[in-house]
Parts: structure tokens; C-alpha cells; sequence
């Protein structure tokens, strides 16, 4: 059985990994978060977290400490970043709460995760290891190791891979296979809110969208910044490894744009690009006493802002189905992936399509702007709702 001396070892201190933590310790369940890098840490860039996953943070009891640090916008806006053309405009400040019952948010990423790990770190169950990195894996016996590069052996009761788009902990489980890359590259903008325009930079998330580009911009955070992030579709060969921003392409890419989007492109770091990458969906992702969460298990593009509430649900999940399976853990990972596939792939699949329609052109343009422009209100919160209302636990 599961004890102090014999953790669940959650391999990755990301968001999935410390909320896996929390979800164990609500249901007194000891874990060990190993993570590769020396802090427990996560970029400046902003995040969207949307109802569904204010639930989540309601049901793990952080919802006040998480409230504190969200930035609420008032509306989403998808507009045409030719015309200006606003295709969807959405209230989601107090009519979502009164909808789906919590609110729509966004966070600066190191604020997140710092609350996150505070929390953990409140809990005498989670024992929380920076500086290792997993490079080997065994079960045997009725326990599960976990080897670092320094060869220090973690011995734990059973094992889920928390370890990102990337995952070591999959290569074990599934496959040996790379992830996809979708042909978008991303740049992204961190800035001080009073270095953009005032005109320009209303309390909503505003989507523009151009011929094989688009940009996101949203205020974040409680410490009065400002995110934007610029994605389009390259049409150099890319190497996974690529980090080099070709700001002569991302320029390019974005000419005829509107004038406040060329303005915000200019707080854009176009030293540093990111690749968009995911998987195809799979039903089976665990393996005896081992399984995976969060992108290790589902990575998703970003076009639907639902990766890292995937990963959050996932942890509940995957603890209700622990803390009910009286020691039978592997009938728990089963379970728990027989009940979260259908809702990833779902967001995986939907995620790549919105990708393609945002960058669309041509006719592909003129149909988007048309056909969901004429789309009620009613008929857009209803689609939402597949995602907002979320999951009960
Ligand atoms: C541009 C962009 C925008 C996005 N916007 C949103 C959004 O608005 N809303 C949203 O919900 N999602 C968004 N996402 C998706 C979201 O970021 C991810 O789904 C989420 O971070 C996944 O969390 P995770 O814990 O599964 O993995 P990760 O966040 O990748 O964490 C994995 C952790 O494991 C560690 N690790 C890796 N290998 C090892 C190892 N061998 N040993 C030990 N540790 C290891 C890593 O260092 C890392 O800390 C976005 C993604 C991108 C790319």
C-alpha cells in the first residue's frame, strides 16, 4: 500500500504534476514530485483558465488563493485582423459566472505555478525534489522506481508521468514516437500594461485573426502585465529544436495587418520562437502501476486555451479513482483513462481545427466571419458549455 516511505512519484513539477499532488493529498494520499529543473518554475507568459477549471480549483479548496492572483477579463472578442471585423463578441466576466457557475480568467505563469507549490508546499503528504531529472524507469513487486541522471533511485507504489509534451515516462508506457509539429510557430510578448496604448489594450481577450497568422492579446496576471502572443504558419523547415526567432517572417507574415496589431507585434520578443506541437489522441495511456497526465498523456495545440485545465482535471480524476480503488491501482489508471480520452481528444481534435480557422483565407475566411457571426449568443455560450461546464467529481 501506499505510505510515506512508498509514495505515488509524480515525475514533472509542472501544473499538472502539483495539482496531481494536491488532488493525493485531498484524499491522504502521499506523493513525490520530482522535477528536472533546479527551481520549480514557469515562464513569464500568460494563461487563460477557464470555468471548468475554477471548479477544479473549488474542489481542491484553493479557489480564494487562485482568485487572488487571476485577472478577469470582461469579454472575448474574435475579430478579423484585416477588417477589424469583430466575428464572436462574448461578455465573460459576471454573465459566465452566472452561466457556468465560475469564472474565466487569466494568470501570469509564475504566479500560478508559485501558488501552486505553496500549496503543496503546506502539505505535510507532498514531498516536493528540484534537480531531478527521471532517466530511467522499472516496476517490480509491487513498486515503481524512478532512476535521476545523478542515479539516485526513488522508490514509490506506483508512478504518473506529469513530465510535458516531451515525456520520458510515455516513451516507457506507449511509444517512442516525437510529437507533431502543426507548421505554426509562436512569439510571445511580456510586457509592462502601461507600455501599451491604453486604446488599444481594453479588459478583454482579443483574438485577431489574419490569412495564416493570428495574434492573442490579454491582460494577466496581478502585477499589472500585459501578454501577447503572435503565432503563424511558417513555411521554413523547422527543426524540433529550433528556438531562433526569423523576425523578417514573423513581419512579413503579419503585413496588411490592422495598425494596433502592427503596434502590439512591437513588444513581440522576435529572438525566440516556440514550435506548436501535439499528438494524436490515444484511448491507452497507462501501463501496471504507471501512468501519464496532462500533456505527457494529450498534448494539445493552444488554440482552445484548455492544455493545462486538461492536465488540472486529469489530476482530480485520476485521485478520485486512486483513493476509490482500495490498493487495486491498476484498475484506478484504467479507469481513469476510460473516463478522461473521450473529453481530451475532444479538446486535441477541436483544438487543431480552431487552429486552421483562425488562420483561414479566402473563401475559408469569408465563411467563418459569416457563418459564426450569425450565431446567437445563446448558441455560443452552448458550444462553450461542452468545455465550461466541466467535469464532477
Ligand atoms: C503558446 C501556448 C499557449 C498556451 N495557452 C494555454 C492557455 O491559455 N490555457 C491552458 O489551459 N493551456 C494553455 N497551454 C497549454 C499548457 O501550457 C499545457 O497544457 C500545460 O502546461 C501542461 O502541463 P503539464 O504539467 O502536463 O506539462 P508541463 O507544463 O510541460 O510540465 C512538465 C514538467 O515536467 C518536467 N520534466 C520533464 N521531463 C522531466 C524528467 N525527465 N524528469 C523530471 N522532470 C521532468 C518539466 O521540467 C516541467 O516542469 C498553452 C500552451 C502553449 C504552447
Amino acid at each position: 500500500m501506499v505510505d510515506k516511505n512508498h509514495p505515488f512519484i509524480i515525475v514533472g513539477g509542472g501544473i499538472g504534476g502539483m495539482t496531481l499532488g494536491l488532488a493525493l493529498a485531498k484524499k491522504n494520499i502521499p506523493s513525490l514530485v520530482l522535477e528536472q529543473a533546479p527551481q520549480f518554475r514557469e515562464t513569464g507568459a500568460g494563461i487563460l483558465l477557464c470555468p471548468n477549471v475554477f471548479k477544479m480549483f473549488d474542489y481542491l479548496g484553493i479557489s480564494e488563493q487562485m482568485t487572488a492572483i487571476a485577472c478577469f477579463p470582461d469579454a472575448l472578442i474574435y475579430a478579423d485582423g484585416l477588417s477589424g471585423f469583430e466575428y464572436i463578441k462574448i461578455p465573460m466576466g459576471k454573465e459566465v459566472v452566472t452561466r457556468f457557475k465560475y469564472p474565466y480568467g487569466s494568470f501570469h505563469r509564475e504566479e500560478l505555478l508559485r501558488a501552486l507549490v505553496k500549496e503543496c508546499q503546506q502539505s505535510p503528504l507532498i514531498t516536493l525534489t528540484p534537480a531531478a531529472r527521471i532517466v530511467g524507469f522499472e516496476e517490480k513487486n509491487e513498486r515503481v522506481f524512478a532512476t535521476s541522471d545523478a542515479g539516485i533511485t526513488y522508490e514509490g507504489t506506483a508512478l504518473v508521468g506529469c513530465d510535458g509534451l516531451w515525456s520520458l515516462v510515455r516513451n516507457y508506457i506507449i511509444e517512442n514516437e516525437k510529437p507533431r509539429y502543426s507548421g505554426h510557430v509562436t512569439h510571445r510578448g511580456v510586457v509592462a500594461i502601461d507600455k501599451v496604448p491604453e486604446h488599444i489594450r481594453p479588459n478583454t481577450v482579443i483574438h485577431w485573426d489574419l490569412p495564416n497568422a493570428h495574434m492573442v492579446q490579454y491582460p494577466m496576471g496581478t502585477k499589472g502585465m500585459y501578454n501577447i502572443v503572435a503565432v503563424y504558419k511558417s513555411v521554413k523547415p523547422h527543426q524540433f529544436e529550433d528556438t531562433k526567432g526569423d523576425p523578417e517572417e514573423l513581419f512579413e507574415r503579419f503585413e496588411g495587418a490592422r495598425p494596433e496589431i502592427q503596434q502590439l507585434l512591437a513588444h513581440v520578443d522576435t529572438t525566440k520562437l516556440w514550435l506548436l506541437c501535439d499528438r494524436k489522441p490515444v484511448s491507452h495511456w497507462s501501463k501496471g502501476r504507471m501512468t501519464l497526465l496532462g500533456d505527457s498523456a494529450h498534448p494539445t495545440l493552444p488554440h482552445l486555451t484548455q492544455g493545462a485545465g486538461m492536465a488540472i482535471e486529469d489530476a482530480v480524476v485520476l485521485a478520485e479513482k486512486v483513493s476509490a480503488s482500495n490498493g487495486h491501482y491498476e484498475a484506478a489508471f484504467q479507469a481513469y483513462e476510460k473516463e478522461r480520452y473521450l473529453r481530451t481528444a475532444f479538446v486535441q481534435y477541436f483544438s487543431s481545427f480552431y487552429g486552421n480557422l483562425h488562420d483561414a483565407d479566402g473563401i475559408a475566411r469569408d465563411l467563418r466571419n459569416e457563418f459564426i457571426s450569425k450565431m446567437s449568443l445563446e448558441e455560443k455560450y452552448t458550444w462553450l458549455g461542452k468545455l465550461y461546464n466541466g467535469i464532477e467529481p
